[in-house]
């Protein structure tokens, strides 16, 4: 019976053509998705659960700089990058050569029992790229939840204290503590409680929607978590500068400095989750630095490793030695072959020069998006810093949010050849997080599909 099952899966596999090198480009040769595209997604429904979706079922046979191709050979624009992961490119030759060389030296000894040279060699990175120049240590994990997760039991520890203060519209993952952190409930968290405790949510700066100076924004944030919790039973807040699933928000000026200033003189670890905005993206090694914050603890994952899993907490040394040893750590924390991969993406983001290569994104992006804005009232806001820009649509005249046409768009898009992400609390934003190896061509390219995608609403 098990053998009969066996020989039923195995001849219905799909043939998938090897890709050959690809020229970078927009292409597509079938209807999207593809046949085998189609065929793969049966496959996929027999084994994989409902729960774990797909924005664009068509299935991945190579990618390379700012293009991925499928397995019917049609080739896309990223301007997602696997939500801000392949931040300096698909398979960047640098992160390709120094995984590739650590596999065959050792993929795994668990740090923890004999330790090796390059997770040192990435907490220093990191100590030297995150703000603040005090001393700094870092533990590595394997996801931004898990770095989440560490962040607030080391907050704790040091402060002796349990409750965690978040934001409105804030993601920070999906196990069962970050699930408590979200604020939108569905799909993240619907129906999977109880949930963990001692978490305090409070309104944010969101200055499209709410018009507040940064002062102003502080003072309700800071008065809403004194009247609910009370400063001296919060262990930390822990805020994205900038929003990430939550729509790009920038923040108001001097609203996270405030915040900053009130953690600091009330004994509150000031946690940046970084995990979306940080790693270049925002032509700043961390987008803190655009609001002069000094973050205690920093939490990085997806562009760390161009696209290997790893993630990070690193903060001031007081604090992260807080925990006990053995307190920190697990299994697969802190790979050789993901460390190894990071060190080349730091690395790059110096020798291509990816800071200034965000700025460029920026640029090009919020001038043709400004561009849009002007022909169509539905796009009420082009919002963001380097290559992490959003827009906003709604109902034209009001701040309504407008779901509808994210769905539209993003959906005409995929079907013209661009990979395009939504976001926000109302799904009504849709957000563009290329990989900064991406050429002002392909990005002009883009902008000339959501112009007819925006023509053909
Ligand atoms: C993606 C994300 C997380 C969760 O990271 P995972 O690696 O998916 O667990 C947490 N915070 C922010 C801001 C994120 O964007």
């Amino acid at each position: 019976m098990l053998a009969a099952k066996l020989v039923s899966i195995m001849t219905d596999t799909i043939a998938v053509p090897s890709i050959p090198t690809f020229p970078t480009e927009r292409l597509l040769v079938t209807p999207i998705p593809g046949p085998l595209s189609q065929a793969m997604h049966r496959r996929r429904e027999a084994v994989v659960p409902v729960g774990v979706s797909s924005v664009l079922p068509v299935y991945i046979a190579k990618a390379h700089g700012a293009i991925v191709v499928d397995i019917d050979g049609n080739q896309f624009i990223d301007l997602g990058a696997g939500i801000g992961v392949t931040t300096i490119g698909h398979t960047d030759d640098a992160v390709v050569d120094a995984a590739s060389a650590q596999l065959a030296d050792f993929t795994h000894t668990l740090f923890t029992i004999t330790p090796y040279e390059g997770y040192i060699r990435v907490a220093e990175l990191l100590a030297e790229h995150t703000p603040g120049d005090h001393a700094k240590k870092t533990v590595l994990v394997n996801s931004g939840a898990e770095a989440v997760e560490n962040a607030v039991k080391i907050a704790r520890k040091y402060t002796g204290r349990g409750g965690i203060a978040v934001l409105e519209h804030a993601y920070h993952g999906r196990t069962n503590l970050t699930m408590a952190m979200n604020f939108k409930a569905a799909p993240y968290s619907t129906g999977f409680g109880p949930f963990a405790g001692d978490v305090y949510r409070a309104p944010n700066s969101y200055p499209f929607h709410d018009g507040l100076d940064g002062a102003t924004a502080a003072k309700r944030t800071i008065s809403y978590l004194e009247k609910t919790v009370g400063a001296t039973d919060l262990a930390c807040l822990v805020v994205e500068p900038i929003q990430g699933e939550g729509g790009f928000q920038v923040p108001a000026a001097g609203y996270l400095p405030a915040l900053q200033d009130w953690c600091t003189a009330n004994g509150i670890v000031f946690i940046a989750d970084e995990i979306q905005s940080g790693m270049a993206r925002t032509g700043a090694y961390f987008a803190s630095e655009h609001f002069g914050l000094v973050p205690d603890l920093v939490l990085s994952a997806k562009g760390i490793a161009g696209g290997l899993p790893l993630a990070g907490v690193t903060g001031r040394s007081e604090i992260m030695d807080a925990a006990q040893p053995g307190g920190l750590g697990g299994t697969f924390g802190g790979n050789p072959v993901a460390t190894a991969a990071a060190i080349a993406v730091f690395e790059q983001i110096e020798s291509l020069g990816l800071l200034a290569e965000a700025r460029r994104i920026e640029n090009v992006l919020k001038t043709g998006l400004s561009a849009l804005q002007e022909k169509y009232p539905i796009i009420g806001e082009v919002r963001g810093i380097g290559a992490m820009v959003a827009i906003e649509l709604v109902q034209p005249g009001t701040h309504e949010p407008n779901a509808a046409a994210v769905t539209a768009i993003a959906s005409y898009a995929a079907q013209h050849g661009v990979i395009v992400l939504t976001a926000g609390t109302y799904g009504n934003v849709l957000r563009f997080l290329p990989s900064l190896a991406i050429s002002d061509e392909l990005l002009l390219d883009a902008l000339s599909v959501l112009d007819e995608a925006f023509a053909a609403l």
